[in-house]
């Protein structure tokens, strides 16, 4: 009986280890429908740019204190959250050298691996080597096709941190902050982050930085159409 269930399970898992590079490759093509779009809502959103850029220029001022900390967020049109904080003062102190650190030309704290870019990174290029992988697979007849799809694959991971760089530097942040002040630093509201009780634990840990923009050429935001960029 043992011996059975055993067989089944290893029949289940082999089976299931050959379907998932063909499943994440098929749900990698449905993000296309989705992605690029907001690749380019975020690319004509200046202002949401450059606190994506004053967002990650923070976190970076906060890590290079203490490599390693648990810290993420999130920008907004009016600033920006930072996840995993102690103190406002810390948040205030650190967005503040952030901004003189951009504005000095420090250009390179404005990106970074750890971002949401990488995930849509990802995606964009499994699905677009997944399709070439079909189309060649198809061309060349076949195991061919098998084997194609889970080399994309690995490409697609190794490329995502680049492609995510790039994508960072010119579609997703603007580290032109020459414009831009940080404003106040204040504590989370539970509603801003997510619904019940993990919103109110996570408003805890989380630090919301108000930007300024004084930039006459930005973009004006309309308000409750609001996107955000992790
Ligand atoms: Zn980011």
């Amino acid at each position: 009986m043992a011996v059975l269930v055993a067989f089944v399970v290893a029949v289940f898992l082999v089976f299931f280890l050959f379907l998932l590079p063909i499943i994440l490759s098929l749900r990698a093509v449905g993000s296309l429908f989705v992605y690029p779009g907001q690749l380019r809502t975020v690319f004509g959103n200046r202002i949401l740019r450059r606190n994506h850029a004053l967002e990650h220029a923070t976190i970076a001022t906060m890590l290079e204190k203490e490599p390693g900390r648990p810290l993420s967020g999130f920008s907004t049109d009016d600033g920006f959250f930072v996840q995993g904080a102690r103190s406002l003062d810390e948040v205030d102190a650190a967005a503040r050298a952030a901004l003189a650190r951009l504005k000095g030309g420090e250009r390179s704290l404005a990106v970074h691996r750890n971002c949401g870019t990488t995930i849509v990174a990802s995606n964009l290029l499994a699905a677009v080597f997944f399709l070439a992988a079909v189309a060649l697979g198809l061309y060349l007849g076949g195991w061919w096709i098998y084997g194609l799809i889970v080399s994309g694959i690995v490409l697609a991971f190794a490329l995502r941190v680049p492609l995510s760089l790039f994508l960072q530097r010119f579609v997703t942040t603007d580290a032109n902050l020459n414009d831009a002040e940080v404003g106040w630093v204040e504590p989370a509201r539970p509603e801003d982050l997510r619904s019940g009780l993990l919103g109110m634990l996570l408003a805890a840990s989380t630090v919301r930085v108000r930007v300024f923009h004084t930039d006459p050429d930005a973009v004006e935001v309309l308000r409750g159409d609001e996107t955000v960029v992790r």
